[in-house]
């Protein structure tokens, strides 16, 4: 086999033309800055697409969680409860605003938050010798929607607020209701490799406007309605701008079609490595990813690490990563609680896990041969 001349990527962006239209009539109608028709039509279109009824377009999904964890009223020496096999980007706002995070373990089924570990937290953190959390961030991994009804169900019975960091599964469903839908806030990122980009960006959306509201004006400077800048809280410097959300626009108009290329990459490899000892990333059977990216899983036992796929990948031009190391590992939070129910299933599919390239401009003749140098590795 010879090696690639064109890199081939986990997830790249995809670009179709549309996002020129919509940056060239911010250009044309001298609204480079500041917010503007782009960005006021990308919070519409999106929350219209998701099933929220407000959305604030930021500067990235982290600034998103920082604002939602704001919102949930998180201040120093609060409890929050995260998932655990996750972007650093998760927990860190929490960190922001001085609170201290609990990092739930995943369950095998859709590798996200546990509900029976979520349930355990709760006993532990029960409001007498441990405080109650102030709110819980579920993360809907690689695209993939976590047990949401059970997780939203336990949140509201223990009245704690529920984040969704839905900033890979955009698109995604359980039955037909959305990702990003479940949370009081709600955090989408359209960062570079995302399902769409806007070469940086996020967007907080909540069926609760008021808050929304309050978000575009920590979002914006905190600028009191003054004639003079007047300032009564800590701002942000937050806002997208309506270049990038032109791109976003365009974009938005083709996410469906990169789901379906996604969903064809996922199963070209469920079909491709079906005789090899790993499983892809699980869903329920209610559910329907957004296929973000595809991982698989090695079988216990095995002999062939993720590493030696890796790098044998990586011989050939061919992008694959680990799979997000937990956050219960990670030096920064070494202090921190991890509630697990049992066997620790993120330490597994840390150690035994890979994220293949999932970039949709992979033809299937490429994929075929990325498949052939994963098979010489076992
Ligand atoms: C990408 C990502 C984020 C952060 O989004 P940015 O737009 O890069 O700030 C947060 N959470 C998860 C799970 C992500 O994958």
């Amino acid at each position: 086999m010879e090696k690639f001349e064109n890199r081939v990527y986990l997830a790249s962006p995809t670009m179709h033309g549309e996002e020129q239209m919509y940056i060239k009539e911010a250009f044309d109608t001298n609204w480079v800055a500041p917010l503007g028709k782009n960005v006021n039509e990308f919070e519409k279109e999106t929350a219209k697409y998701v099933g929220c009824k407000d959305a604030a377009a930021l500067v990235s999904g982290t600034s998103a969680i920082h604002l939602a964890v704001k919102l949930a009223g998180v201040e120093r020496g609060d409890i929050v409860f995260c998932s655990d096999l996750t972007f650093a980007a998760t927990v860190n706002p929490v960190l922001y605003e001085g609170g201290i995070p609990v990092f739930i373990d995943s369950e095998k089924e859709t590798w996200n938050m546990n509900p029976k570990a979520l349930n355990a937290a709760f006993e532990k953190y029960n409001g007498k010798e441990l405080p109650k959390p102030k709110a819980v961030i579920v993360v809907n991994l690689y695209g993939t929607p976590a047990k949401l009804d059970e997780i939203k169900h336990i949140c509201d019975k223990n009245g704690v607020t529920l984040i969704e960091d839905a900033a890979e599964s955009l698109g995604a469903k359980i039955n037909d209701k959305q990702t990003g839908t479940y949370g009081k806030y709600n955090i989408l990122s359209f960062n570079g490799n995302k399902i769409i980009t806007t070469s940086g960006g996020g967007m907080l959306l909540s069926d609760d406007e008021e808050a929304i509201k309050k978000a575009r004006f920590w979002a914006t400077q905190s600028r009191e309605d003054f004639p003079w800048y007047e300032h009564k809280e800590i701002g942000y410097n937050y806002r997208l701008s309506n270049i990038t959300a032109g791109i976003g626009r365009g974009q938005l108009l083709h996410l469906d079609e990169h789901i379906s290329l996604k969903k064809a990459i996922y199963e070209r490899y469920k079909e491709g490595l079906a005789d090899l000892p790993v499983v892809m990333n699980p869903y329920m059977e209610n559910s329907e990813p957004n296929f973000w990216l595809s991982c698989f899983l090695i079988e216990e036992g095995c002999k062939t690490t993720p590493d030696m796929i890796r790098e044998k990948l990586a011989e050939y031009n061919v992008e694959s990563r680990p799979i997000w190391k937990p956050m219960h590992m990670q030096p920064i939070f070494k202090e921190d609680d991890f509630i697990t129910n049992g066997d620790c299933v993120d330490e597994a599919i840390f150690a035994r896990g890979l994220c293949l390239p999932s970039d949709i401009k992979m033809t299937p003749e490429q994929q075929d041969i990325v498949m052939e140098m994963m098979k010489s590795c076992f």
